[in-house]
């Protein structure tokens, strides 16, 4: 990975609390082949978790025997923020922490709080955000949001506590999310979306009743088709509940009307009711792809760059870190990944399956990716 000949931003040495990052220039504007820019990272600070979801950690794969990465491995905090720092001066303006579950490596906080320091080149601090189960949640939020987070989305899959403990597969209860939930409100920790992953014949049943019970509350519901995200979630076609179908469901008892996105490029189709009651969005991960816009990039808790939900190789960058490289030089490799990228997978569906054709035919894990 070498990008000698690409010009890159100087990243300015620490000044005080708040690191501004520098402003791009024509020739520094970072885009990748497609002339999509670099605007979203998403910070995977763990591949552990508490859940064992069935489309995402099966407990099968993810059991008592598992090779979970061994702490020397993980990036340090110091580390993360360097790469966020440098992240920013190439445009990034969005930060997500995830995993596997964030909310289980130790102190946190103190990450939140390093990244609250950064600035855009324009002067505006990053919008820091979280994935999280919610299971820490009424622990957590209060020192979550005063360490600098703004907003959460939490993932909770129905209200109906047997499909929801078994959808989880270690037995948790639904309420125990929905107390962390209202925790995550009352701390201001919002607007708070809400990830429903649906799987046909497991919790769709429970669509229209998430969408009754969330409706003209502050919480924004989001329905996520089921994707074939790694190898181990036995993912096949027939799962998957096109979110136009999620639509209609919803429609007939609760009629909804389409709203303009808020940004290009929002992977969300916003629909909100017609009767005022708040809005929903829908992912169609599968069915509609959303690769034309798609400005994210992922590193994985051990510091691997990946440019694509379905890459099969990431790029190394805890090596850069690690072996006295300056941040010029590590600014440069990432600034040479984006540009060569022509992800596009999801877009590249096969017509026969609907499934992901991967490279070298190889699939990285949801939970060691950061989802
Ligand atoms: N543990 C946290 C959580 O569950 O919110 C953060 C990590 S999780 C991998 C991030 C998001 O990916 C969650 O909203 C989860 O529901 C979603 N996800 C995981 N596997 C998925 C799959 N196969 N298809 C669609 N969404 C998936
Ligand atoms: Fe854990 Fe999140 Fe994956 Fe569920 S979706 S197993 S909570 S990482
Ligand atoms: Fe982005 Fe890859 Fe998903 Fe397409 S398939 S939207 S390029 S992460």
């Amino acid at each position: 990975m070498s990008g000698a000949l690409i010009p890159v931003h100087p990243i300015e040495p620490l000044a005080g609390a708040v690191q501004v990052a520098p402003a791009p220039t024509p020739e520094t504007r970072l885009v990748d082949t497609f002339d999509r820019p670099l605007h979203d990272l998403r910070l995977s600070v763990t591949d552990r978790c508490n859940f064992r979801c069935v489309y995402c950690m099966p407990k099968e794969v993810f059991g008592k025997d598992f090779a979970f990465m061994p702490r020397d491995e993980m990036l340090s905090f110091e580390e993360m923020t360097r790469l966020a720092r440098i992240s920013v001066a190439h445009g990034v303006e969005k930060i997500r922490l995830t995993g596997g579950e964030p909310l289980l490596r130790k102190g946190l906080e103190e990450l939140i709080e390093m990244l609250a320091a950064l600035r855009t080149p324009a002067g505006r601090p990053v919008d820091i955000a979280l994935t999280t189960n919610g299971s820490g949640l009424s622990l957590k939020a209060q020192a979550l949001k005063d360490a600098g987070l703004k907003r959460v989305t939490v993932s909770l899959d129905s209200l109906d506590d047997a499909t929801f403990r078994a959808m989880n597969d270690v037995n948790f209860p639904v309420a125990r999310i929905l107390a962390g939930l209202e925790a995550a409100h009352a701390v201001g920790l919002g607007p708070i979306k809400i990830n429903m992953v649906v799987k046909r014949g497991q919790n769709d049943q429970d669509i229209v009743n998430m969408a009754r019970h969330f409706k003209g509350t502050p919480y924004i519901l989001r329905f996520i088709e089921f994707m074939d995200v790694g190898t181990s979630n036995g993912w096949d076609m027939g799962a998957v509940l096109p979110s136009s179908e999620v639509r209609d469901r919803i429609h007939a008892e609760l009629p909804l009307e389409e709203m303009a996105p808020n940004y290009t490029g929002e992977t969300s189709r916003r629909w909100r009711y017609q009767d005022g009651g708040g809005e929903i969005g829908l992912i169609s991960s599968v069915t509609q792809s959303f690769c034309n816009t798609c400005s994210r990039a992922r590193v994985s808790t051990d510091g691997k760059l990946f440019t694509c939900l379905f890459a099969s190789e990431g790029h190394d960058l805890r090596e850069l870190l690690r072996n006295g490289s300056s941040d010029e030089e590590i600014s440069a490799a990432m600034g040479a990944v984006w540009r060569q990228r022509t992800d596009r997978a999801s877009q590249l569906r096969s017509a026969q399956t609907g499934a992901v054709r991967s490279p070298g035919g190889k699939r990285i894990e949801m939970s060691y990716i950061g989802g």
